[in-house]
């Protein structure tokens, strides 16, 4: 589904990725890990094409994205959810919901995402401030998977979340994967990481340091807890 080699990226004249190589499987729910600053968001970005300076080749479903503008690699099938959600407050959820095109078929449609989400249902008049941070994360997944993308950029969905909200996402996700969604997400939470992935790849200063498979969590931990400074 995705393919990434040798990717350089710029934020003005500073580089900030130097290198990464990863690959997600369609299906595939990838995570990636990191200290602050490593490049983990930037990968993201660089893939959705947010980054106008980059170098390597991404492929999407074989496509290469070269070139291609942010809205391009949409086309493409790809969404990309970032941290902050850009929820809009002054919408309402459903008017949030409803804002991004649909730009494939297959996009689940408003009744089928009230019925994986209900409590957003329950706030569907209510407006994007008045949700809480979990409602709001919902919203902001619930968002891309209304446009038909395939292909899922999840930045660090449980950020500020209480423990009982990071679950629910988890559910979520384990939705999104069983309809056959393919997921590259960025994560703090470890523990939350290792029990939604089924791979993981380890960013440091703008490169993969590692590479593992979830099987290998508990045989390579020593190793893995250092790189992530656990
Ligand atoms: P975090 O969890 O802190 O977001 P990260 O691994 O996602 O960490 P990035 O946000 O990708 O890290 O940042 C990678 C590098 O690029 C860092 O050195 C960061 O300071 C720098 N950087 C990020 N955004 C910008 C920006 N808009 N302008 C300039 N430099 C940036």
């Amino acid at each position: 589904m995705l393919q990434v080699q040798n990717l350089r990226a710029w934020y003005g004249e500073t580089l900030a990725l130097d290198g990464i190589d990863l690959h997600v499987g369609e299906g595939e729910v990838v995570c990636l890990l990191g200290r602050n600053g490593a490049g983990k968001t930037t990968t993201l970005r660089a893939i959705m094409g947010l980054l106008k300076k980059r170098e390597g080749r991404i492929s999407i479903q074989g496509k290469p994205t070269e070139g291609l503008p942010p809205e391009a690699i949409a086309h493409l099938g790809v969404a990309y959810c970032p941290e902050e959600r850009g929820i809009f407050a002054s919408l309402s959820t459903e008017e949030n919901l409803m804002l991004p095109p649909v730009l494939h078929p297959g996009g689940l449609t408003v009744e089928e995402i009230y019925q994986v989400f209900p409590n957003l249902q329950a706030r569907r008049k209510s407006p994007g401030t008045r949700l809480s941070g979990g409602e709001q994360q919902m919203l902001a997944i619930a968002r891309i998977l209304r446009t038909g993308a395939r292909l899922l950029l999840l930045d660090e969905a449980t950020e500020g979340l209480a423990p009982v909200i990071v679950q629910k996402i988890g559910q979520t996700l384990e939705m999104i994967r069983a309809r056959g969604y393919t997921v590259l997400m960025v994560e703090q939470n470890f523990r939350f990481a290792a029990s939604v992935a089924d791979r993981f790849y380890v960013i440091e200063e703008g490169r993969v340091a590692s590479h593992f498979h979830r099987a290998e969590l508990e045989t390579r931990r020593d190793e893995i807890e250092a790189l992530l400074g656990l």
